[in-house]
């Protein structure tokens, strides 16, 4: 069914539809004859991270009524499930470690790692901003640690964590001010359609929604629709359009990130870069239920396959990583650090490898030789393995290419922990296309007036490449932009 028919169908008056049907009345005139049924300012779609910053940021910017809309029984999304690591050059946490940074060089980084097709004013206004969004989260009681480090896939120590659940702390702390500042969250409320004066010209000015039961809503936006709904990595079909290899890989995302927000925006004309531009990361080996989680740190771990060989400097960039890892033998790698390492993890991982010990999925060997024999590799590879790598340690100078600043801890005081991992699908760095002002962009370059979007759903920052540590920084900073100006934006 057509997108006019359906609408006709479903959202028109028999009147209006009879008359459309014979072709008497302009397509505009089907938005024209829908009924309301609740109406706010602000609709925010999604209470992932971007959704639930703009909601916050708009109603502080003067917004009156402000709603989030949410698919699942929860808010969240991915941001929930993230490690957390937020990269700003924030002065005083560089100089405290003795480094030198800035926004700049933030900038260039990321623009470099995504192979120079991210949109170099929207990484210049994320990577000016990414700072202020850190105390915006701290004035808005998300706590922090207190100290920088370089993220896996992060090309530079430039990540702090919030204390607690990781990506749980922000979404918890924002789902304190939601409550104070009297922002309803519509759980179980999916958005099925974004509605616009015309198909595929006029103003935004609301959406449709379905609840759970299937009972459908229109619900009016006075000022601006923000879409917020986050990417696609849990759908397989799409996730495997451009990239074949990508649909059977699974994904660490949670089940909701299936791109049907980021299909109706396609539905209303907005345009889209980088659709197949998808970042993988390594996750749990199909069969395992808890999967061990080793690799936060850059500077504790290495990477061996299933003959006990390196294959890869572990601080490349994660597209290097991906495919290098699915070059191994079935497309597996043990991830291993000592004692120490496996203690650093414990700040962000601990309950997720506690589990996995319990399940036996997580090995502990006293010494390599019993690591060996728990993993089933090949002792005499394992251990000049990890020699090599340690003596690489000592001489700054890794035959696999590593950068002397993540050549700085020995794999040495036992116990030695190893977890399995594979490539999973984990951020669509694709989406629809922002200005800086986080306005939706057609295909024809118009703006969409009357439609915001930030986060995941969006494309063009992150280029082919995610730097490990943007997502954080991008979605709580275009999401406070997107909400602080879908307030100024009456129609
Ligand atoms: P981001 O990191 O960009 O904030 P998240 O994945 O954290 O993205 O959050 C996106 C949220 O949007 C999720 O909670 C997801 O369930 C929600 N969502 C996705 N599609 C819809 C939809 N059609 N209607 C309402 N909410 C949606």
């Amino acid at each position: 069914m057509t997108k006019l028919s359906r609408r006709l169908f479903l959202s028109c008056a028999p009147t209006a539809a009879a008359l459309t049907a014979l072709g008497t009345l302009p397509v505009s005139a089907q938005a024209a004859e829908i009924k309301w049924d609740q109406t706010y300012n602000v609709v925010v779609i999604g209470a992932g991270g971007a959704g639930l910053s703009a909601a916050i940021s708009a109603k502080e910017a003067g917004a009156k009524k402000v709603v989030i809309l949410e698919k699942m029984m929860f808010a969240g999304g991915n941001t929930v499930r993230a490690g957390g690591g937020f990269n700003a050059a924030i002065k005083a946490d560089y100089e405290k470690a003795g480094i030198t940074d800035s926004p700049k060089l933030h900038a260039e980084q990321t623009l470099a790692a995504g192979d120079g097709r991210g949109d170099p004013v929207l990484v210049n206004q994320l990577t000016e901003k990414a700072p202020e969004s850190v105390q915006w989260l701290k004035d808005h009681g998300v706590k922090f640690q207190d100290h920088i480090y370089q993220i896996y896939g992060g090309l530079y120590k430039r990540a702090r964590n919030p204390l607690g659940p990781r990506g749980g702390a922000y979404i918890k702390a924002l789902l304190e001010v939601c409550k104070k500042e009297d922002i309803p969250i519509l759980y179980n409320t999916r958005v099925v359609e974004i509605i616009r004066e015309k198909l595929l010209g006029g103003r935004v000015l609301g959406v449709k929604v379905e609840e759970k039961g299937g009972k459908t809503l229109y619900i009016r936006a006075t000022n601006a629709v923000v879409a917020a709904a986050g990417g696609f990595a849990a759908n397989d079909r799409l996730s495997g359009i451009h990239d074949p290899r990508m649909e059977k890989l699974g994904t660490t995302n949670h089940p909701g990130a299936t791109g049907d927000v980021l299909m109706d925006l396609i539905d209303i004309g907005a345009g889209t870069r980088g659709l197949d531009y998808i970042q993988c990361i390594p996750g749990g080996v199909p069969g395992e239920k808890k999967s061990p989680n080793l690799f936060t740190h850059v500077d504790r771990f290495i990477f061996v396959n299933l003959n006990g060989h390196r294959f890869i400097n572990e601080d490349a960039r994660r597209d290097v990583l991906r495919d290098k890892m699915l070059d191994q033998p079935e497309t597996i790698a043990w991830t291993i650090v000592d004692a120490d390492g496996f203690e650093q993890q414990k700040n962000s991982k601990g309950p997720e490898n506690e589990a996995a010990l319990k399940e036996g999925t997580l090995k502990v060997g006293n010494d390599i030789a019993d690591l060996a024999k728990k993993t089933n590799l090949p002792v005499d590879v394992l251990t000049k393995t990890i020699e090599e790598y340690n003596k690489a340690v000592d001489t700054k100078k890794d035959p696999m290419g590593r950068n002397p600043n993540v050549l700085v801890n020995k794999i040495a005081k036992a116990p030695f922990y190893a977890g399995r991992v594979t490539m999973k699908r984990h951020h669509t760095m694709g989406g629809v296309i922002i200005n800086k002002d986080a306005q939706v962009i057609d295909r024809r370059g118009e703006i969409i007036s009357g439609l915001y979007a930030a986060g995941e759903v969006t494309g063009g920052i992150h280029g082919t490449n995610r730097v490990g540590g943007n997502a954080m920084a991008d979605i709580f900073t275009y999401g406070r932009i997107a909400g602080t100006n879908a307030a100024k934006n009456p129609a």
